[in-house]
């Protein structure tokens, strides 16, 4: 098969109305008034994603990251483009994968545009970069947070983590993992069973961040950590956190784990691609209906404090020793 006849059967959709997709030498996007939102991401395999990953999931996660991005700035997804390096051309994975893809590209109506195509000497690599609008004055930047806001999260935290320590595991790798603990076997199969759909096919919270925009002060999507990536916030906005851990929504994680190996999963776990957004407490309410509307849960989880520094205490109100690290690729 030719690169073109490759690019026609699987990345080739008929292009909604107004917009020029793939085939030309540029695709067309309508201006509307407003800013672009552009966001990039690359996924390498081995690093990003196991070879053995099934292919529609990897397809759903590679557009997926991206429209947390845009979720993350309350943009309105317009369009992406898809750079591909593979080895070889493999039917059934491009076609499972392109797949995977289209399907989330549909259900928000964000479509494939362009990209490009070429042999790779080794491994796949993966990269979308998106398009969205937003009007700027409206955008949730990380350098927007106050002294005062409530910080919020949106969904669960820690389950994708949990899967990637599982999957780390039977891999051979992480064998003494502090957060699985003394897990059976048949414990850790039943736990990644109810915990691998979060780290292979996250939903983007687009629809929350569209109705954020304008209400909320700062939003992150979280996929280095909670930790990590509201320390981006803080830093951007020159001051700290203050979070309590009990309040941390933790999905299905305590009917498996203590609750110190759930926190630890919630605080330093990436591939959540939740929001975690500030807002002033005089919100609240309206929060928690604009929440409603969108369709998602949100929770409150502590407050922007003007000390600079996070700290995070437990019930008993004393702060948490050892916190993790978020992950960090050219990290120690
Ligand atoms: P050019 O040589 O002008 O860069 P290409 O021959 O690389 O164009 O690509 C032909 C057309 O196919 C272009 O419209 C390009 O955007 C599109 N395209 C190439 N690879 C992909 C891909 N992986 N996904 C979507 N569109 C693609
Ligand atoms: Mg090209």
């Amino acid at each position: 098969m030719s690169e073109f006849d490759l690019i026609r059967r699987y990345f080739t959709r008929q292009a909604p109305a107004g917009i020029l997709g793939v085939g030309d030498d540029c695709a067309l996007l309508p201006a509307t008034p407003g800013a672009w939102a552009v966001s990039t991401d690359l996924l390498l395999e081995n690093r990003h994603f196991f070879p053995d990953v099934p292919p529609d999931t990897l397809g759903h996660k590679a557009l997926a990251v991206n429209l947390s991005d845009l979720a993350a700035m309350g943009a309105a997804p317009r369009g992406f483009v898809l750079g591909l390096a593979l080895p070889s051309v493999q039917d059934p994975w491009l076609q499972s994968f392109s797949a995977g893809m289209h399907a989330l590209s549909e259900r928000y109506g964000c479509p494939l545009v362009g990209g490009d195509t070429t042999r790779s000497d080794a491994g796949i690599t993966i990269s979308v970069t998106i398009f969205g609008m937003v009007d700027a004055r409206r955008a949730l930047r990380r350098d927007a947070a106050r002294p005062g806001d409530d910080i919020w999260v949106s969904g669960a935290l820690g389950e994708a983590d949990v899967a990637l320590r599982l999957l780390l595991a039977q891999r051979g790798q992480g064998a003494a993992d502090p957060v699985l603990g003394a897990l059976t076997e048949s414990h850790k199969a039943a736990l990644l069973a109810a915990t691998l759909s979060r780290l292979q096919q996250p939903e983007p919270r687009i629809g929350l961040g569209l109705v954020l925009a304008g209400t909320a002060h700062a939003a992150i999507d979280i996929s280095d950590g909670l930790l990590q990536d509201l320390g981006h916030i803080t830093k951007a906005s020159r001051c700290g956190a203050l979070l309590q851990a009990a309040c941390l929504p933790l999905g299905g994680l305590l009917e498996w784990l203590p609750q110190d190996a759930a926190w630890q999963a919630a605080l330093g776990g990436g591939d959540a691609y939740e929001l975690c957004f500030t807002a002033p407490e005089a919100s609240r309410g309206h929060i928690l209906t604009l929440a409603q509307r969108a369709g998602v849960p949100v929770t409150r989880i502590g407050r922007i404090t003007s000390d600079e520094g996070i700290r995070v205490v437990g019930a008993d109100g004393v702060a948490l020793q050892n916190l993790p690290g978020g992950f960090d690729h050219f990290g120690t």
